[in-house]
Formats: structure tokens, sequence, C-alpha cells
């Protein structure tokens, strides 16, 4: 269940009290429509009910009452045009469609769905679960969350987990990385594979200290591993950190809608995406609020009572500073219809009412996150807004010099002939798969990036060199063994890719620090594709000589050491940074 169902569904009982009460009203305003002393201004009214319903009823699950709107609003919107009194036919038309709605309405509350058994705060609050067995590693990890403000409940095992994550959805889920019935991995990979898998933060707790388990964790989902013995404590800082910047307000958004049902299911499906949300229901208020809440966008309703709300933006772009304030407009399928010129002329965004959930959020999301810095193909980071995170990523590390991060290059091998072979589009989807599986198999605090045609860029944070290349290697055999659909769909084809890794040095700067990456990157191209390779310290260390080893497997090996080579010996050859 989505975020806002709950929402939405507690809100769908107001919302058809509140249309009983309107349709009695739309019924006089009909009565004042007919006979020869028609009264426009009940006819203005009555299309302005009949855009409410169009515009709301589909939001709580109710379509056909949005579709009995939209059909009358499209009949008052024609009398309007024609500017002549509504006939026989037409009135009756409109009465039927006051009795359907009323019949709509008496239905709705008939299939309510029972309330939720338990009080939404109550499911709400749960903020971390916890599976562990060990009871000191319980109890500690207990008294840490709890100092740190956040509720937790825990579970001994992965079925336990999986049966409370149906219950709610927790904020973090700190996993054992060995359960009685299963590991934290597995807990992990299964997490992320359900709807709304993404957004959990999980961390994995491990007994054992070693790479392989921190790139483990990295690949099947995983925000973070920790050893349990000594680093509960830095577990609870990084839930912290990366808490806060979750919960910080993705957006402020103004959200100007007269008609308060509308409004709370706005409010409800923006408040769940993060955005901070401030209501305006009184145009004449729209000024004082525009300047009290300072919206990061503004979402504007169309038909507002005595103004548009066209004139509502204009008034906006007027303003010092704000010509580039996104303006999202809302209204139902008839108003777009008979403003299309208005609209084409504004250049501006629309969504039609009734917006699905999905749709007003990513609609919101992209304007926010600047629709600019995604690549349309992939969905990655483009090159200036990757590079843009790097020049952030590096102010972080002068503040923290600790943290250790790798460059990741990647490129496609012989894409060129993939592309002669299967033709453009099937290059294309190539791509995309190779774009999901970074994103899959990374965290959600990597940076990735699409930053040439089939090149890739990957920052990677708090990794040794080893993890790195672990990574990306089992990255490598991934990708290697995935089958692309040709184009005559009943053969496949496979593709490869190259990659350089590159650490960044202490006194490096970012040129450097990417051109190693790429020297790498040929390197593998060089040796025969297929293959990760990490660059050789930088000068700093001119004592220690990196052999040129190859580190595609030598035969059909899982590891990217080379062989005979003891993991531990090769760290220390390769890089100065200890586990
Ligand atoms: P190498 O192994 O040396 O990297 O060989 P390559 O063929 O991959 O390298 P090259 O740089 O010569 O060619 C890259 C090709 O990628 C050329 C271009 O047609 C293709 N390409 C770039 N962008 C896109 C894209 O968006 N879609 C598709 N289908 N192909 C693209
Ligand atoms: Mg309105
Ligand atoms: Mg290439
Ligand atoms: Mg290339």
């Amino acid at each position: 269940m989505d975020a806002w169902d709950e929402d939405l569904q507690e809100l769908r009982g107001e919302f058809v009290q509140f249309s009983r009460l309107r349709l009695e009203k739309m019924a006089q305003r009909l009565a004042r429509c007919g006979g020869a002393a028609a009264d426009r201004q009940a006819l203005d009214e009555l299309q302005r009910d009949f855009h409410s319903f169009a515009g709301s009823g589909a939001t709580f699950g109710l379509a056909q009452i949005s579709l009995r709107g939209v059909e009358g609003e499209r009949i008052c919107t024609a009398l309007f045009a024609r500017g002549t009194d509504p006939d026989r036919a037409e009135i009756d038309r409109l009465r039927s469609l006051l009795e359907l709605l009323a019949a709509d309405l008496r239905a709705a509350d008939l299939t309510a769905a029972d309330p939720p058994a338990e009080p939404l705060v109550a499911r709400r609050e749960q903020a971390v679960l916890v599976v562990e067995t060990e009871g000191p590693v319980r109890r500690r990890l207990a008294h840490l969350l709890d100092e740190a403000g956040l509720t937790s409940s825990f579970v001994a095992s992965q079925r336990e987990a999986l049966a409370s994550l149906e219950e709610a959805a927790p904020l973090a889920v700190v996993a054992a990385a060995e359960l009685p019935d299963g590991s934290g991995y597995e807990l992990a990979e299964e997490i992320r594979g359900r709807s709304g898998g993404d957004h959990p933060i999980i961390l994995i707790l491990g007994s054992r200290r070693g790479f392989l388990d921190k790139v483990e964790a990295i690949r099947c989902g995983a925000d973070g591993y920790f050893e349990k013995r000594t680093a509960v404590e830095d577990l609870v800082r990084r839930l912290q950190r990366l808490l806060a910047e979750r919960s910080a307000p993705a957006g402020r958004i103004l959200a100007v809608e007269d008609d308060p049902q509308q409004a709370a299911a706005v409010r409800a499906i923006l408040e769940s995406g993060g955005f901070e949300v401030h209501g305006c229901d009184d145009p004449r208020r729209f000024e004082e609020d525009l300047l009290a809440v300072q919206p990061d966008l503004v979402l504007m309703d169309i038909v507002l009572p005595g103004i548009s709300g066209y004139e509502l933006a204009r008034f906006v772009r007027q303003g010092e500073g704000r010509a580039t304030l996104p303006v999202l407009f809302l209204t139902t399928e008839g108003q777009l219809a008979a403003r299309l010129e208005a609209v084409r002329a504004g250049g501006d965004d629309h969504l039609v009412k009734p917006v699905p959930p999905e749709l007003l959020l990513s609609a919101v999301t992209a304007r926010l996150n600047g629709l600019l810095e995604r690549d349309g193909l992939t969905r990655l980071l483009t090159r200036a807004a990757f590079l843009e995170r790097v020049e952030a990523a590096l102010a972080e590390k002068r503040r923290d010099p600790r943290r250790s991060m790798a460059w990741v290059m990647l490129d496609l091998d012989r894409f060129k002939s993939i592309n002669d072979s299967h033709g453009h589009p099937a290059g294309d989807r190539v791509l995309q798969a190779f774009a999901d599986l970074l994103r899959r198999r990374l965290r959600q605090v990597d940076t990735v990036g699409r930053i040439g045609g089939e090149e890739f860029a990957v920052l990677l944070e708090d990794l040794s060199a080893y993890e790195v290349l672990r990574l990306v290697d089992r990255l490598r055999e991934e990708f290697r063994a995935l089958a692309h659909p040709a184009t005559d769909g009943s053969t496949s084809f496979y593709a490869t890719f190259s990659a350089g890794i590159s650490l960044l040095s202490p006194d490096g700067g970012v040129n450097e620090w990417r051109e190693e990456a790429d020297r790498a990157l040929y390197a593998a191209k060089a040796a025969g594709r297929d293959r990760v390779k990490l660059a050789p310290p930088a000068a700093r260390q001119p004592a220690v000589r990196v052999p040129e080893r190859d580190l595609r497997p030598a035969n059909h090996g899982h590891d990217a050491v080379p062989r005979g080579a003891e993991p531990r010996r090769l760290l220390l050859l390769l890089c100065d940074q200890s586990l």
C-alpha cells in the first residue's frame, strides 16, 4: 500500500459527506437555471460544482464521479459559449447527472473500506526495525537508538521481519548478516524487490571482519555495513545522518486550491513524498502567503473564486527574483480544452485533474530536482550534475579527511558494433539495462552519472580500493551474463563493459583524480576489455610500484584477484588503506 492510500481513504469519507451537501445546493442552482428567467450566476456556480467533482472524484477512488463531473462541466461550458439559456433536454441531462451523482455517493458510502485497525500515528511511529538475535547487541542498539530519539522494534528472524514489514513500513531496517532462518543480505534483497522497497534505509550488522561482507551488503541493496562488535555506535550515527537527509523537506510547496477536499488530497499526497505543503484557499490572501511561505514551487488551481490561476501566476512572475519560480497548473480536461490558447501562449505545465498520486508526486519532484539534472534515456545524473556532486563530495571530504572516495569510470565495450549489428534502439535498451543494474546494485548514497554516450561514472564513498574493485567486478560479472533481446525477438545478445577505478588522494584535485580513473579505464580496454583496473596509487608513494596485473579472472573464476595472490597481501600492495 502506498503511503498516501490511507490518508486518501480517510479523506474519502469527508469527501462523500461534503459532496452530499454540494449536491443539494446544485439542485437548487439547477432549478434557477431553467425556465424563462434563467439565472447566469446559478449556471456559473453549477459549472464550478461540476468542475469540482471532475477534479476530485477519482482522487478518492471514485472515478465514476469524475466522469459525471466532466460531462456536467462540458454541458455548462457549451452553454456559456453559446450564450443562450439551456433548453429542456439540457436541463434534463443536468438533472439526471445530479441523480447519478447522488447514487454514486450512496454506493461509495457503502463500499467505504473499514478504517485501519490501528490509528495512523501508531503505525508511523515505528522508525527502526532491528533484526538481530544476540542479546548484548540488541540491548546496545536499543539503548543507542533510544538516545538518538528513534523508536525501534526488535525481531529475531527473517520471517518475523517480513511479517513486521507487512504491518508497517519502517524508515530504516537494521539487520544482522546472519539470521537463524536466512541472512540480512537476503532480507535486504527481498525488501528492495518489493514495491516501495526503495524507501527504507537498510544497514547490515556483520560479525566477521572482512570486505566480502561489505561488498555483499552493497550488492543486495543495503546502505551500509557495520561490524557488530566495534561499530554499533557508528551505525547509529550513520543512521541519524541518513534519516536527517531524508527528512529534510524535499521542497516547500504553496498549493492554491479553493476546494477543501482537493486541497486535503493534494496535501496528503505531497506530504507522503516528504514535501512541506502550505495551502492557500483564498486568492485574496495569495500575495501574503507567497511572501510568508517563500515556496520552491506553486501548485495552482485554475478555476478560483473571482480570479483565474493564470492571473495569479502572472503576478508571481512579476515579483522580484521569482521569474523562475516553477508554477504547475492543475485543472480539469474541460477547462484545459477551453483555454488551449492560453495554455499554449504561457508555455506552462499543466496536470489534468484528477491527478493520479504517483503522477502528482513525480511531476512535482521533477520540477524541483531540476529535470535537467537527469539524463532522459537512463534517468541517471547528467555529466554536469555528476561533476557538481563530485565537487560537493570533495568539499565534504575536506571537512572529514578520513572518508575515502573512489571514482569509477565505466565504458561499454565495442558498443559501436552493438549498434551496427542490432540497431540503435537495441543499443539504447542496453544502456538502460546497464543503468538499471547500477541503480539496483549500488547504494542510495552513491552517485551515478551518465557522462557520455556509453560512458558512465560512479562516485563511491567509504570503501577501500579493494572493496571498490570487488564491487565493480561483481557488477561486471552480472552485466556480462545479462541477455539482451535482439530486435527480431527470437535471439539475444550479450554486452560487456570495462572500468577504471581511482581513489582520491589526500591532496589531489578533481582533474587528477578523474584522469587517473580514465587512464585505468584505457588500460582495461587495452588489455582486452571486459575487465576492471585500479589506478596505481598517485605519485605520493614512489616507493610502491604496483604491478600491472590483469584483474580479469583467469578462467571462470569469480574473483578479480589474481590467482595465487592472497587477498590481504594484495590489498597492502595496492593501497595504503587498512580495512
Ligand atoms: P570501446 O570498446 O573502445 O569503448 O568501443 P566503442 O565502440 O564502445 O567505442 P566508441 O567510443 O568508438 O563508440 C561509442 C559508440 O556508442 C558510438 C555511438 O554510436 C554509440 N552511442 C553513443 N551514445 C549512444 C546512445 O545514446 N544510444 C546508442 N544506441 N548508441 C550510442
Ligand atoms: Mg478551484
Ligand atoms: Mg565504448
Ligand atoms: Mg566511449
